[in-house]
């Protein structure tokens, strides 16, 4: 039998390797030279004047939700469709959250979707403060209608863009240069990342925060280190001048002021040289990603209607995280269950992505029993195929081979 296929995997090669172990090698196995290296070429690949790396994705989430001072008696909007982390964070930080559904097909939030959350929030009382979008799958959600609601109604954007690094939005409305790579927080204020193994680039734990707007940037930054404050930033001085400053008005060097009480979400360099040396071949892993997915599209074809490929939205040209196949299991008379088994004991790897977060005990015990239609259905007939930069051509035709024996 071929070799087993996850549903994800990562690609780590000797040039990577070597990275990490030059790090060992070195003086500094956190916040050295890797994690400053990593924060610009991040800022640079997705044309953000700025990114804080941190610990991870959910991390990245807290610190955007709590610089951007979300707190109790706020609320976010999530859409149902996502990884628990997208909810949990904005709990955390002490807001409701007001989730939203997505559509049936694609599995993103659209503008109606965010509408309709906004309102149901606002009639429990809440202040909703930020939208946080999720770019499912690797393609984005409709930022240009998003990031006008989000202005109308005065609200921050989060962008999840855990799935999304080397997407690009096609922003049709904004004239101006046309493509913006996710990150670059046109429509939003800041953007997170994931570098989980299982997503695009792989920092084994890792993530970062982008933005533009440097006070917002230098409260992240401060939040990730126990909201240390070694250096004044941008239009802030120290509470203490006299301690702080030697006679030459420089910061004295052991000096730090504390303005609020943040976390330890640092990255670490050992963490960062491994990221930072995928990063220099994100390219190369969304061309295959890509080719993988349009391999799909023509596998899968002829297993329609029982079997769909992803749907595909129009204002993106994405770098695909996840194949989430749509399947009929009713139409097959095959349970989701036993269809995963199937595949499985083919030697095929599948996923769900995701059960619907409202859905929870947790959520469920806060909010009752939520009508979210469109994340229902998307759960239903959602299924994660195989993906990863590795596999090779006959890998896709193998997948759709099994689909078609176990779906017949
Ligand atoms: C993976 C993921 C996260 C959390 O990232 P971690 O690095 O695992 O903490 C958040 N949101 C989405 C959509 C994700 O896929």
């Amino acid at each position: 039998m071929p070799p087993f296929l996850p549903y994800g995997r990562q690609s780590v090669d000797e040039a990577d390797i070597a990275a990490v172990a030059a790090v060992l090698r070195g003086d500094w196995l956190t916040q050295g030279p890797a994690v400053a290296g990593f924060e610009r070429a991040l800022a640079g690949r997705v044309g953000a004047a700025e990114a804080v790396a941190c610990a991870n994705g959910t991390a990245a989430l807290r610190l955007a939700y709590t610089a951007l001072g979300i707190g109790p008696g706020d609320a976010v909007v999530v859409p149902s469709n996502t990884f628990l982390a997208t909810a949990s964070a904005a709990r955390h930080a002490g807001a409701e959250v007001a989730f939203a559904d997505v559509d049936p097909d694609s599995g993103l939030m659209g503008v109606a979707e965010a509408e309709a959350a906004i309102a149901r929030a606002r009639h429990a009382g809440w202040r909703v403060r930020a939208l946080a979008p999720v770019h499912y799958a690797g393609q984005t959600a409709p930022m240009a209608g998003l990031g006008a609601l989000a202005r109308a109604e005065g609200l921050a954007v989060v962008e999840d863009a855990s799935h999304a690094i080397g997407s690009v939005d096609l922003a049709a409305d904004l004239a101006a240069d046309g493509e913006t790579p996710v990150g670059a927080c046109r429509h939003g204020t800041l953007t997170v990342f994931s570098f989980h193994p299982v997503k695009t680039i792989a920092a084994g734990e890792g993530g970062a925060v982008t933005g533009n707007d440097p006070a917002l940037m230098a409260r992240v930054r401060r939040l990730c280190n126990h909201g240390m404050m070694r250096d004044p930033g941008p239009g802030e001085g120290f509470a203490d001048p006299e301690a702080a400053l030697d006679g030459a008005g420089a910061p004295n060097p052991w000096y730090y002021e504390m303005a609020e009480p943040g976390f330890n979400h640092r990255l670490s360099d050992i963490h960062a040289a491994l990221v930072l040396s995928q990063l220099g071949r994100l390219d190369r892993f969304v061309e295959r990603r890509r080719a993988l997915i349009g391999r799909y599209a023509a596998r899968l074809a002829p297993l329609a209607p029982l079997v769909r490929p992803p749907a595909v939205v129009p204002w993106c040209r994405p770098a695909w995280h996840l194949c989430a196949a749509r399947i009929d299991f009713a139409a097959a008379g095959r349970t989701r269950a036993a269809v995963m088994t199937a595949l499985r004991g083919l030697g095929i790897g599948t996923q769900v992505h995701y059960i619907p977060v409202h859905r929870q005990p947790y959520w469920r015990r806060r909010y009752g029993d939520l009508d979210l239609p469109g994340a229902l259905a998307h759960y239903a007939h959602t299924l994660s195929l195989p993906l990863f930069p590795a596999m090779a051509d006959d890998d896709v035709d193998r997948v759709a081979d099994a689909l078609e024996r176990v779906l017949a």
